[in-house]
C-alpha cells in the first residue's frame, strides 16, 4: 500500500514542502559596533530605525557577550559554537597572505544546516583565514554561496579606492604594501579592488534575490550577513553619505541600518518573516582609537581588544514574529550559544566536540520571562597564553578581573586604563564589580571595606575558573603560521609587479 504522504507528494507538492517547514535563519553580524551606538541602546544621535523596528518587535539583549574582542577570534566562535582559542584563531586577526584559517575540520552553522536541506551563504566579510588558493574561504565552510570580501577592509591599501561622492578617496591610507582589497563570487574574483560605494547595494540585492528565491522554493535558508560596517574605515554609498547626524560613522551605521531593513521587507514580502529566527549582534566592541569614528561603548569600560566590558559586551537582538516574545531580558548570553540553539530550532545534529555554547530556545521562547541556561562568561585576551589563562570571570551579576590591560585599538578615551600605556597587570584578589549595580566598572567590592562579605563568591569563582581552565584545550595557532605574502588573493595570479598588478582589467590605477 501506498503511504499517504508518498500520495500527497505527489498530488501537492506544496504538502512535501511544508512537511520540511524548518525555520530560515538570518545572522547579521555588524563589525567593532559598540554597545553604545544603536538608537535602541541610547545612543542620542544615532539615527538606525530598521534596528530600533527589530528590537521593538523582538527580544533585546542587555548582557550579550561576543566571545572575544576582535574580529577573527569572534567570528570563528560565532560559527562554530567553540571558544576559538580551541580552533587555533588566536593571537589577534588574520592578514591578507596569512597561511592559517579556519581549520577545514571545525563544524560551522553552515554545516550543521546543510544536511537538514538548509540553502546557505554569507555575504559580506569572512575574515577566517584565505590560505593558499583560497583553501579557507567560505564554500569550503558549509556555505553554498559567499559574495563579500575575504578579511577587513582596512587590509589593503584605502587611499587607491574611491568612495562617495565619485572620486573621493577614502579615508585613510590602511594598511600598505598589500593587494587591493578584492569581492568574491564564491572561490573567485569579481572586482578588485572593491567598489566601496556600490558594495552595500550589491549585497542588498544579493540577499533579496537569496531570500525570494528559496522562499518561492519552500526551502529552508541560512543567511550570515556579516557586514564591514561600522569597521573604520567608515564610507557609505550615495545615499546614506551626509545624511547621519554622526558623521561617517553614522553615515556607515545608517547605512548598515539600511541593510538590515532590507532583509526584514524581503522576509515580509516573501511571506516567511514569521518562519525565520533572525539575530542581531556585533563581533567585538568600539575601535576607540578612532576617535568619532570609531564607535561607542556607551556606559561600558574602554572597546575593542579588552577584556573589559566594553570589548565584549555587544548589542543583540533576537527576532522572530509570533515565536519570540517582545520586550528587554537582562539573561547571559552569547554568540557562543547560537550553534547550538539553531542546532535546537532546527533539530540539525551537533558537532563531536567540546562546544562552549548552551542551547537558548528557552529562554528566547518565553522572552522577557526566559531564563538563560549561562550563568558564566569567560573572558580570555585576543592574545592569549597557556600561562595567563583567562583574564576575567563573569559569573551571575559578578564579574572578576584576575588580569587586566589596556589596548591600542581602545586609545584615545578620558580612561587611562583602556589604553595601550596601561600594561599587564595581576590582581590577586581579583577587582570585582557588581554588574548590575555597577556596569561601568567603577567600584570595585573588594576595595569597599566589605570585601569579608565576598569571601564564598569568590571561592565559587575561583572554581569556575579552575573547572572552564581545566577543559580548555589550546589548539596549534593558526595565526603564528604566519603570513606569505605571495599567498593573497590576486585577480591575476601571474602578473607583476604584485602587489598593484592584483586588479580586474576595468580598473585603471
Ligand atoms: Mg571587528
Amino acid at each position: 500500500m501506498q503511504p499517504v504522504g508518498a500520495v500527497l507528494w505527489f498530488l501537492f507538492p506544496l504538502v512535501v514542502y511544508a512537511s520540511s517547514s524548518l525555520p530560515n535563519i538570518i545572522i547579521i553580524f555588524a563589525d567593532d559596533l559598540g554597545y553604545g551606538d544603536l538608537g535602541c541602546y541610547g545612543h542620542p544621535s544615532s539615527l538606525t530605525p530598521n534596528l530600533d523596528q527589530l528590537a521593538a518587535g523582538g527580544l533585546r539583549f542587555t548582557d550579550f557577550y561576543s566571545s572575544t574582542s576582535a574580529c577573527s577570534p569572534s567570528r570563528a566562535a560565532l560559527l562554530t559554537g567553540r571558544h576559538p582559542i580551541r580552533s587555533g584563531i588566536y593571537p589577534s586577526v588574520f592578514n591578507s597572505g596569512s597561511r592559517g584559517g579556519l581549520p577545514l575540520n571545525e563544524t560551522t552553522i553552515a554545516e550543521i544546516l546543510k544536511p537538514q536541506g538548509y540553502a546557505t551563504a554569507i555575504i559580506g566579510k569572512w575574515h577566517l583565514g584565505y590560505g593558499a588558493n583560497g583553501k579557507y574561504l567560505p564554500i569550503y565552510q558549509g556555505f553554498d554561496d559567499f559574495f563579500g570580501v575575504p578579511y577587513s577592509h582596512d587590509q589593503g591599501p584605502c587611499q587607491n579606492l574611491t568612495c562617495f561622492p565619485p572620486d573621493t578617496k577614502c579615508y585613510g591610507t590602511c594598511d600598505q604594501g598589500r593587494v587591493l582589497l578584492p569581492v568574491f563570487q564564491n572561490d573567485k574574483i569579481i572586482k578588485q579592488p572593491v567598489d566601496f560605494p556600490h558594495l552595500v547595494e550589491d549585497y542588498d540585492d544579493f540577499a533579496r534575490e537569496f531570500i525570494t528565491n528559496y522562499a518561492k522554493k519552500a526551502q529552508p535558508f541560512f543567511l550570515y550577513y556579516a557586514s564591514h560596517h561600522t569597521h573604520y574605515p567608515q564610507f557609505a554609498g550615495k545615499l546614506y553619505t551626509g545624511r547621519s547626524l554622526r558623521g561617517p560613522f553614522g553615515d556607515a551605521l545608517m547605512e548598515f541600518d539600511g541593510s538590515v531593513g532590507n532583509i526584514v521587507q524581503t522576509l515580509r514580502h516573501s511571506g516567511v518573516e514569521n518562519n525565520t529566527f533572525l539575530f542581531f549582534t556585533s563581533d567585538n566592541g568600539p575601535e576607540t582609537k578612532r576617535m568619532s569614528r570609531g564607535g561607542n561603548s556607551g556606559l561600558l569600560k574602554c572597546g575593542k581588544a579588552t577584556t573589559y566590558e566594553g570589548g565584549m559586551r555587544e548589542p543583540a537582538i533576537a527576532y522572530w514574529p509570533g515565536k519570540i516574545p517582545t520586550g528587554v531580558t537582562h539573561e547571559l548570553a552569547s554568540t557562543l550559544d547560537l550553534l547550538p540553539t539553531i542546532a535546537a530550532l532546527t533539530k540539525a545534529k551537533l558537532p563531536t566536540v567540546h562546544l562552549d555554547g548552551y542551547d537558548l530556545t528557552d529562554l528566547l521562547f518565553q522572552g522577557p520571562k526566559g531564563k538563560s541556561k549561562r550563568n558564566t562568561m569567560f573572558y580570555y585576551p585576543i592574545t592569549p597564553s597557556k600561562i595567563l589563562g583567562m583574564f576575567a570571570v563573569r559569573y551571575g551579576m559578578y564579574k572578576a578581573h584576575f588580569f587586566t590591560e589596556g589596548a591600542q585599538q581602545s586609545e584615545k578615551t578620558a580612561d587611562p586604563d583602556c589604553h595601550s600605556t596601561a600594561t599587564l597587570t595581576a590582581h590577586y584578589p581579583p577587582l570585582l564589580y557588581d554588574l548590575e549595580a555597577d556596569p561601568s566598572e567603577n567600584y570595585n567590592l573588594l576595595a569597599s571595606g566589605e570585601a569579608e562579605k565576598y569571601t564564598s563568591l569568590l571561592q565559587q569563582i575561583e572554581l569556575e575558573k579552575a573547572k572552564f581552565e581545566a577543559g580548555m584545550e589550546f589548539a596549534e595557532s593558526e595565526l603564528n603560521k604566519g603570513e606569505d605574502l605571495n599567498l593573497q588573493p590576486c585577480y591575476n595570479p601571474q602578473c607583476t609587479p604584485k602587489p598593484s598588478c592584483c586588479h580586474t582589467p576595468d580598473i585603471t590605477l
